[in-house]
């Protein structure tokens, strides 16, 4: 193992133990969380690395940045879109990444589907959900999901797997407690409805500074970039 990949490797060990206590705290299954590795501050050797030490989730946000990146290490690992997703660049996304993070419109959602169609797959999305109501982020207000669900129920090439929001950046993480619970809560909700494409059972929430607190509150997918990869 090389010195890189050891470092990582102990990264990795200390965000376990983190993980598994918060499990513990909240009464779930550790199998139940999944790290996704944010890999947009690093290079593809950086990526090749936390593949060896075993990381399977690999997140990355900018269409440009990633595609050299998914070129080298596509084949390893499953493939996370996790940034605003333009709809120029939906070709370019939808049979490379398995899962969309960021569906948040309409528009998007019909040329995901076009996309899917054409390559005779479902896609698993996302929907983003902007539940802080903060105006700088993206995402769907919690007032229009319903009707997006209703209006995208007849897209046979997508499949919504989960809900997904970004908390607002906060000094303590307990601030972003209500956001959490807010998602899971959109979930349950969503659930009642019944809708044939929306059986929903993930949530991707929790970055490297409220992943705790996000799974204590049910995330199943967290997204770590800087406390897994950035050096100290
Ligand atoms: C960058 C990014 C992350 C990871 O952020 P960290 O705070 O570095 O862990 C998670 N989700 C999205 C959508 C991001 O863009």
């Amino acid at each position: 193992m090389t010195h890189e990949q050891q470092l990582l490797k102990e990264r990795l060990e200390r965000i376990e133990k983190r993980i598994e206590a918060a499990c513990i705290r909240s009464g779930r299954n550790r199998n139940d969380v999944k790290i996704i590795a944010v890999t947009k501050y690093v290079d593809g050797d950086t990526i090749g690395d936390l593949l060896e030490i075993g990381v399977k989730n690999i997140g990355e946000n900018r269409v440009q940045d990633a595609l050299p990146k998914h070129e080298r290490w596509g084949q390893r690992g499953i493939w996370h879109f996790i940034g605003h997703l333009q709809t120029n660049k939906v070709k370019e996304v939808i049979g490379r990444f398995t899962y969309v993070h960021s569906l948040d419109r309409l528009s998007l959602a019909e040329e995901i589907n076009k996309r899917g169609q054409a390559l005779n797959i479902v896609v698993p999305c996302f929907l983003q959900v902007n539940i802080s109501g903060e105006e700088t982020k993206f995402g769907l207000s919690p007032n229009d999901v319903l009707a997006f669900l209703r209006e995208t129920s007849n897209m046979k090439h997508i499949r919504i797997a989960g809900l997904m929001t970004m908390a607002p950046h906060v000094e303590d993480p307990e601030e972003a407690r209500p956001v959490f619970k807010g998602l899971r809560e959109w979930m349950e909700r969503i659930n009642e409805e019944q809708f044939p494409h929306a059986e929903i059972t993930e949530l991707s929430m929790g970055m490297s500074n409220d992943f705790e607190v996000a799974i204590e509150e049910g995330a199943t997918y967290i997204r770590l970039g800087s406390v897994l990869v950035k050096p100290d």
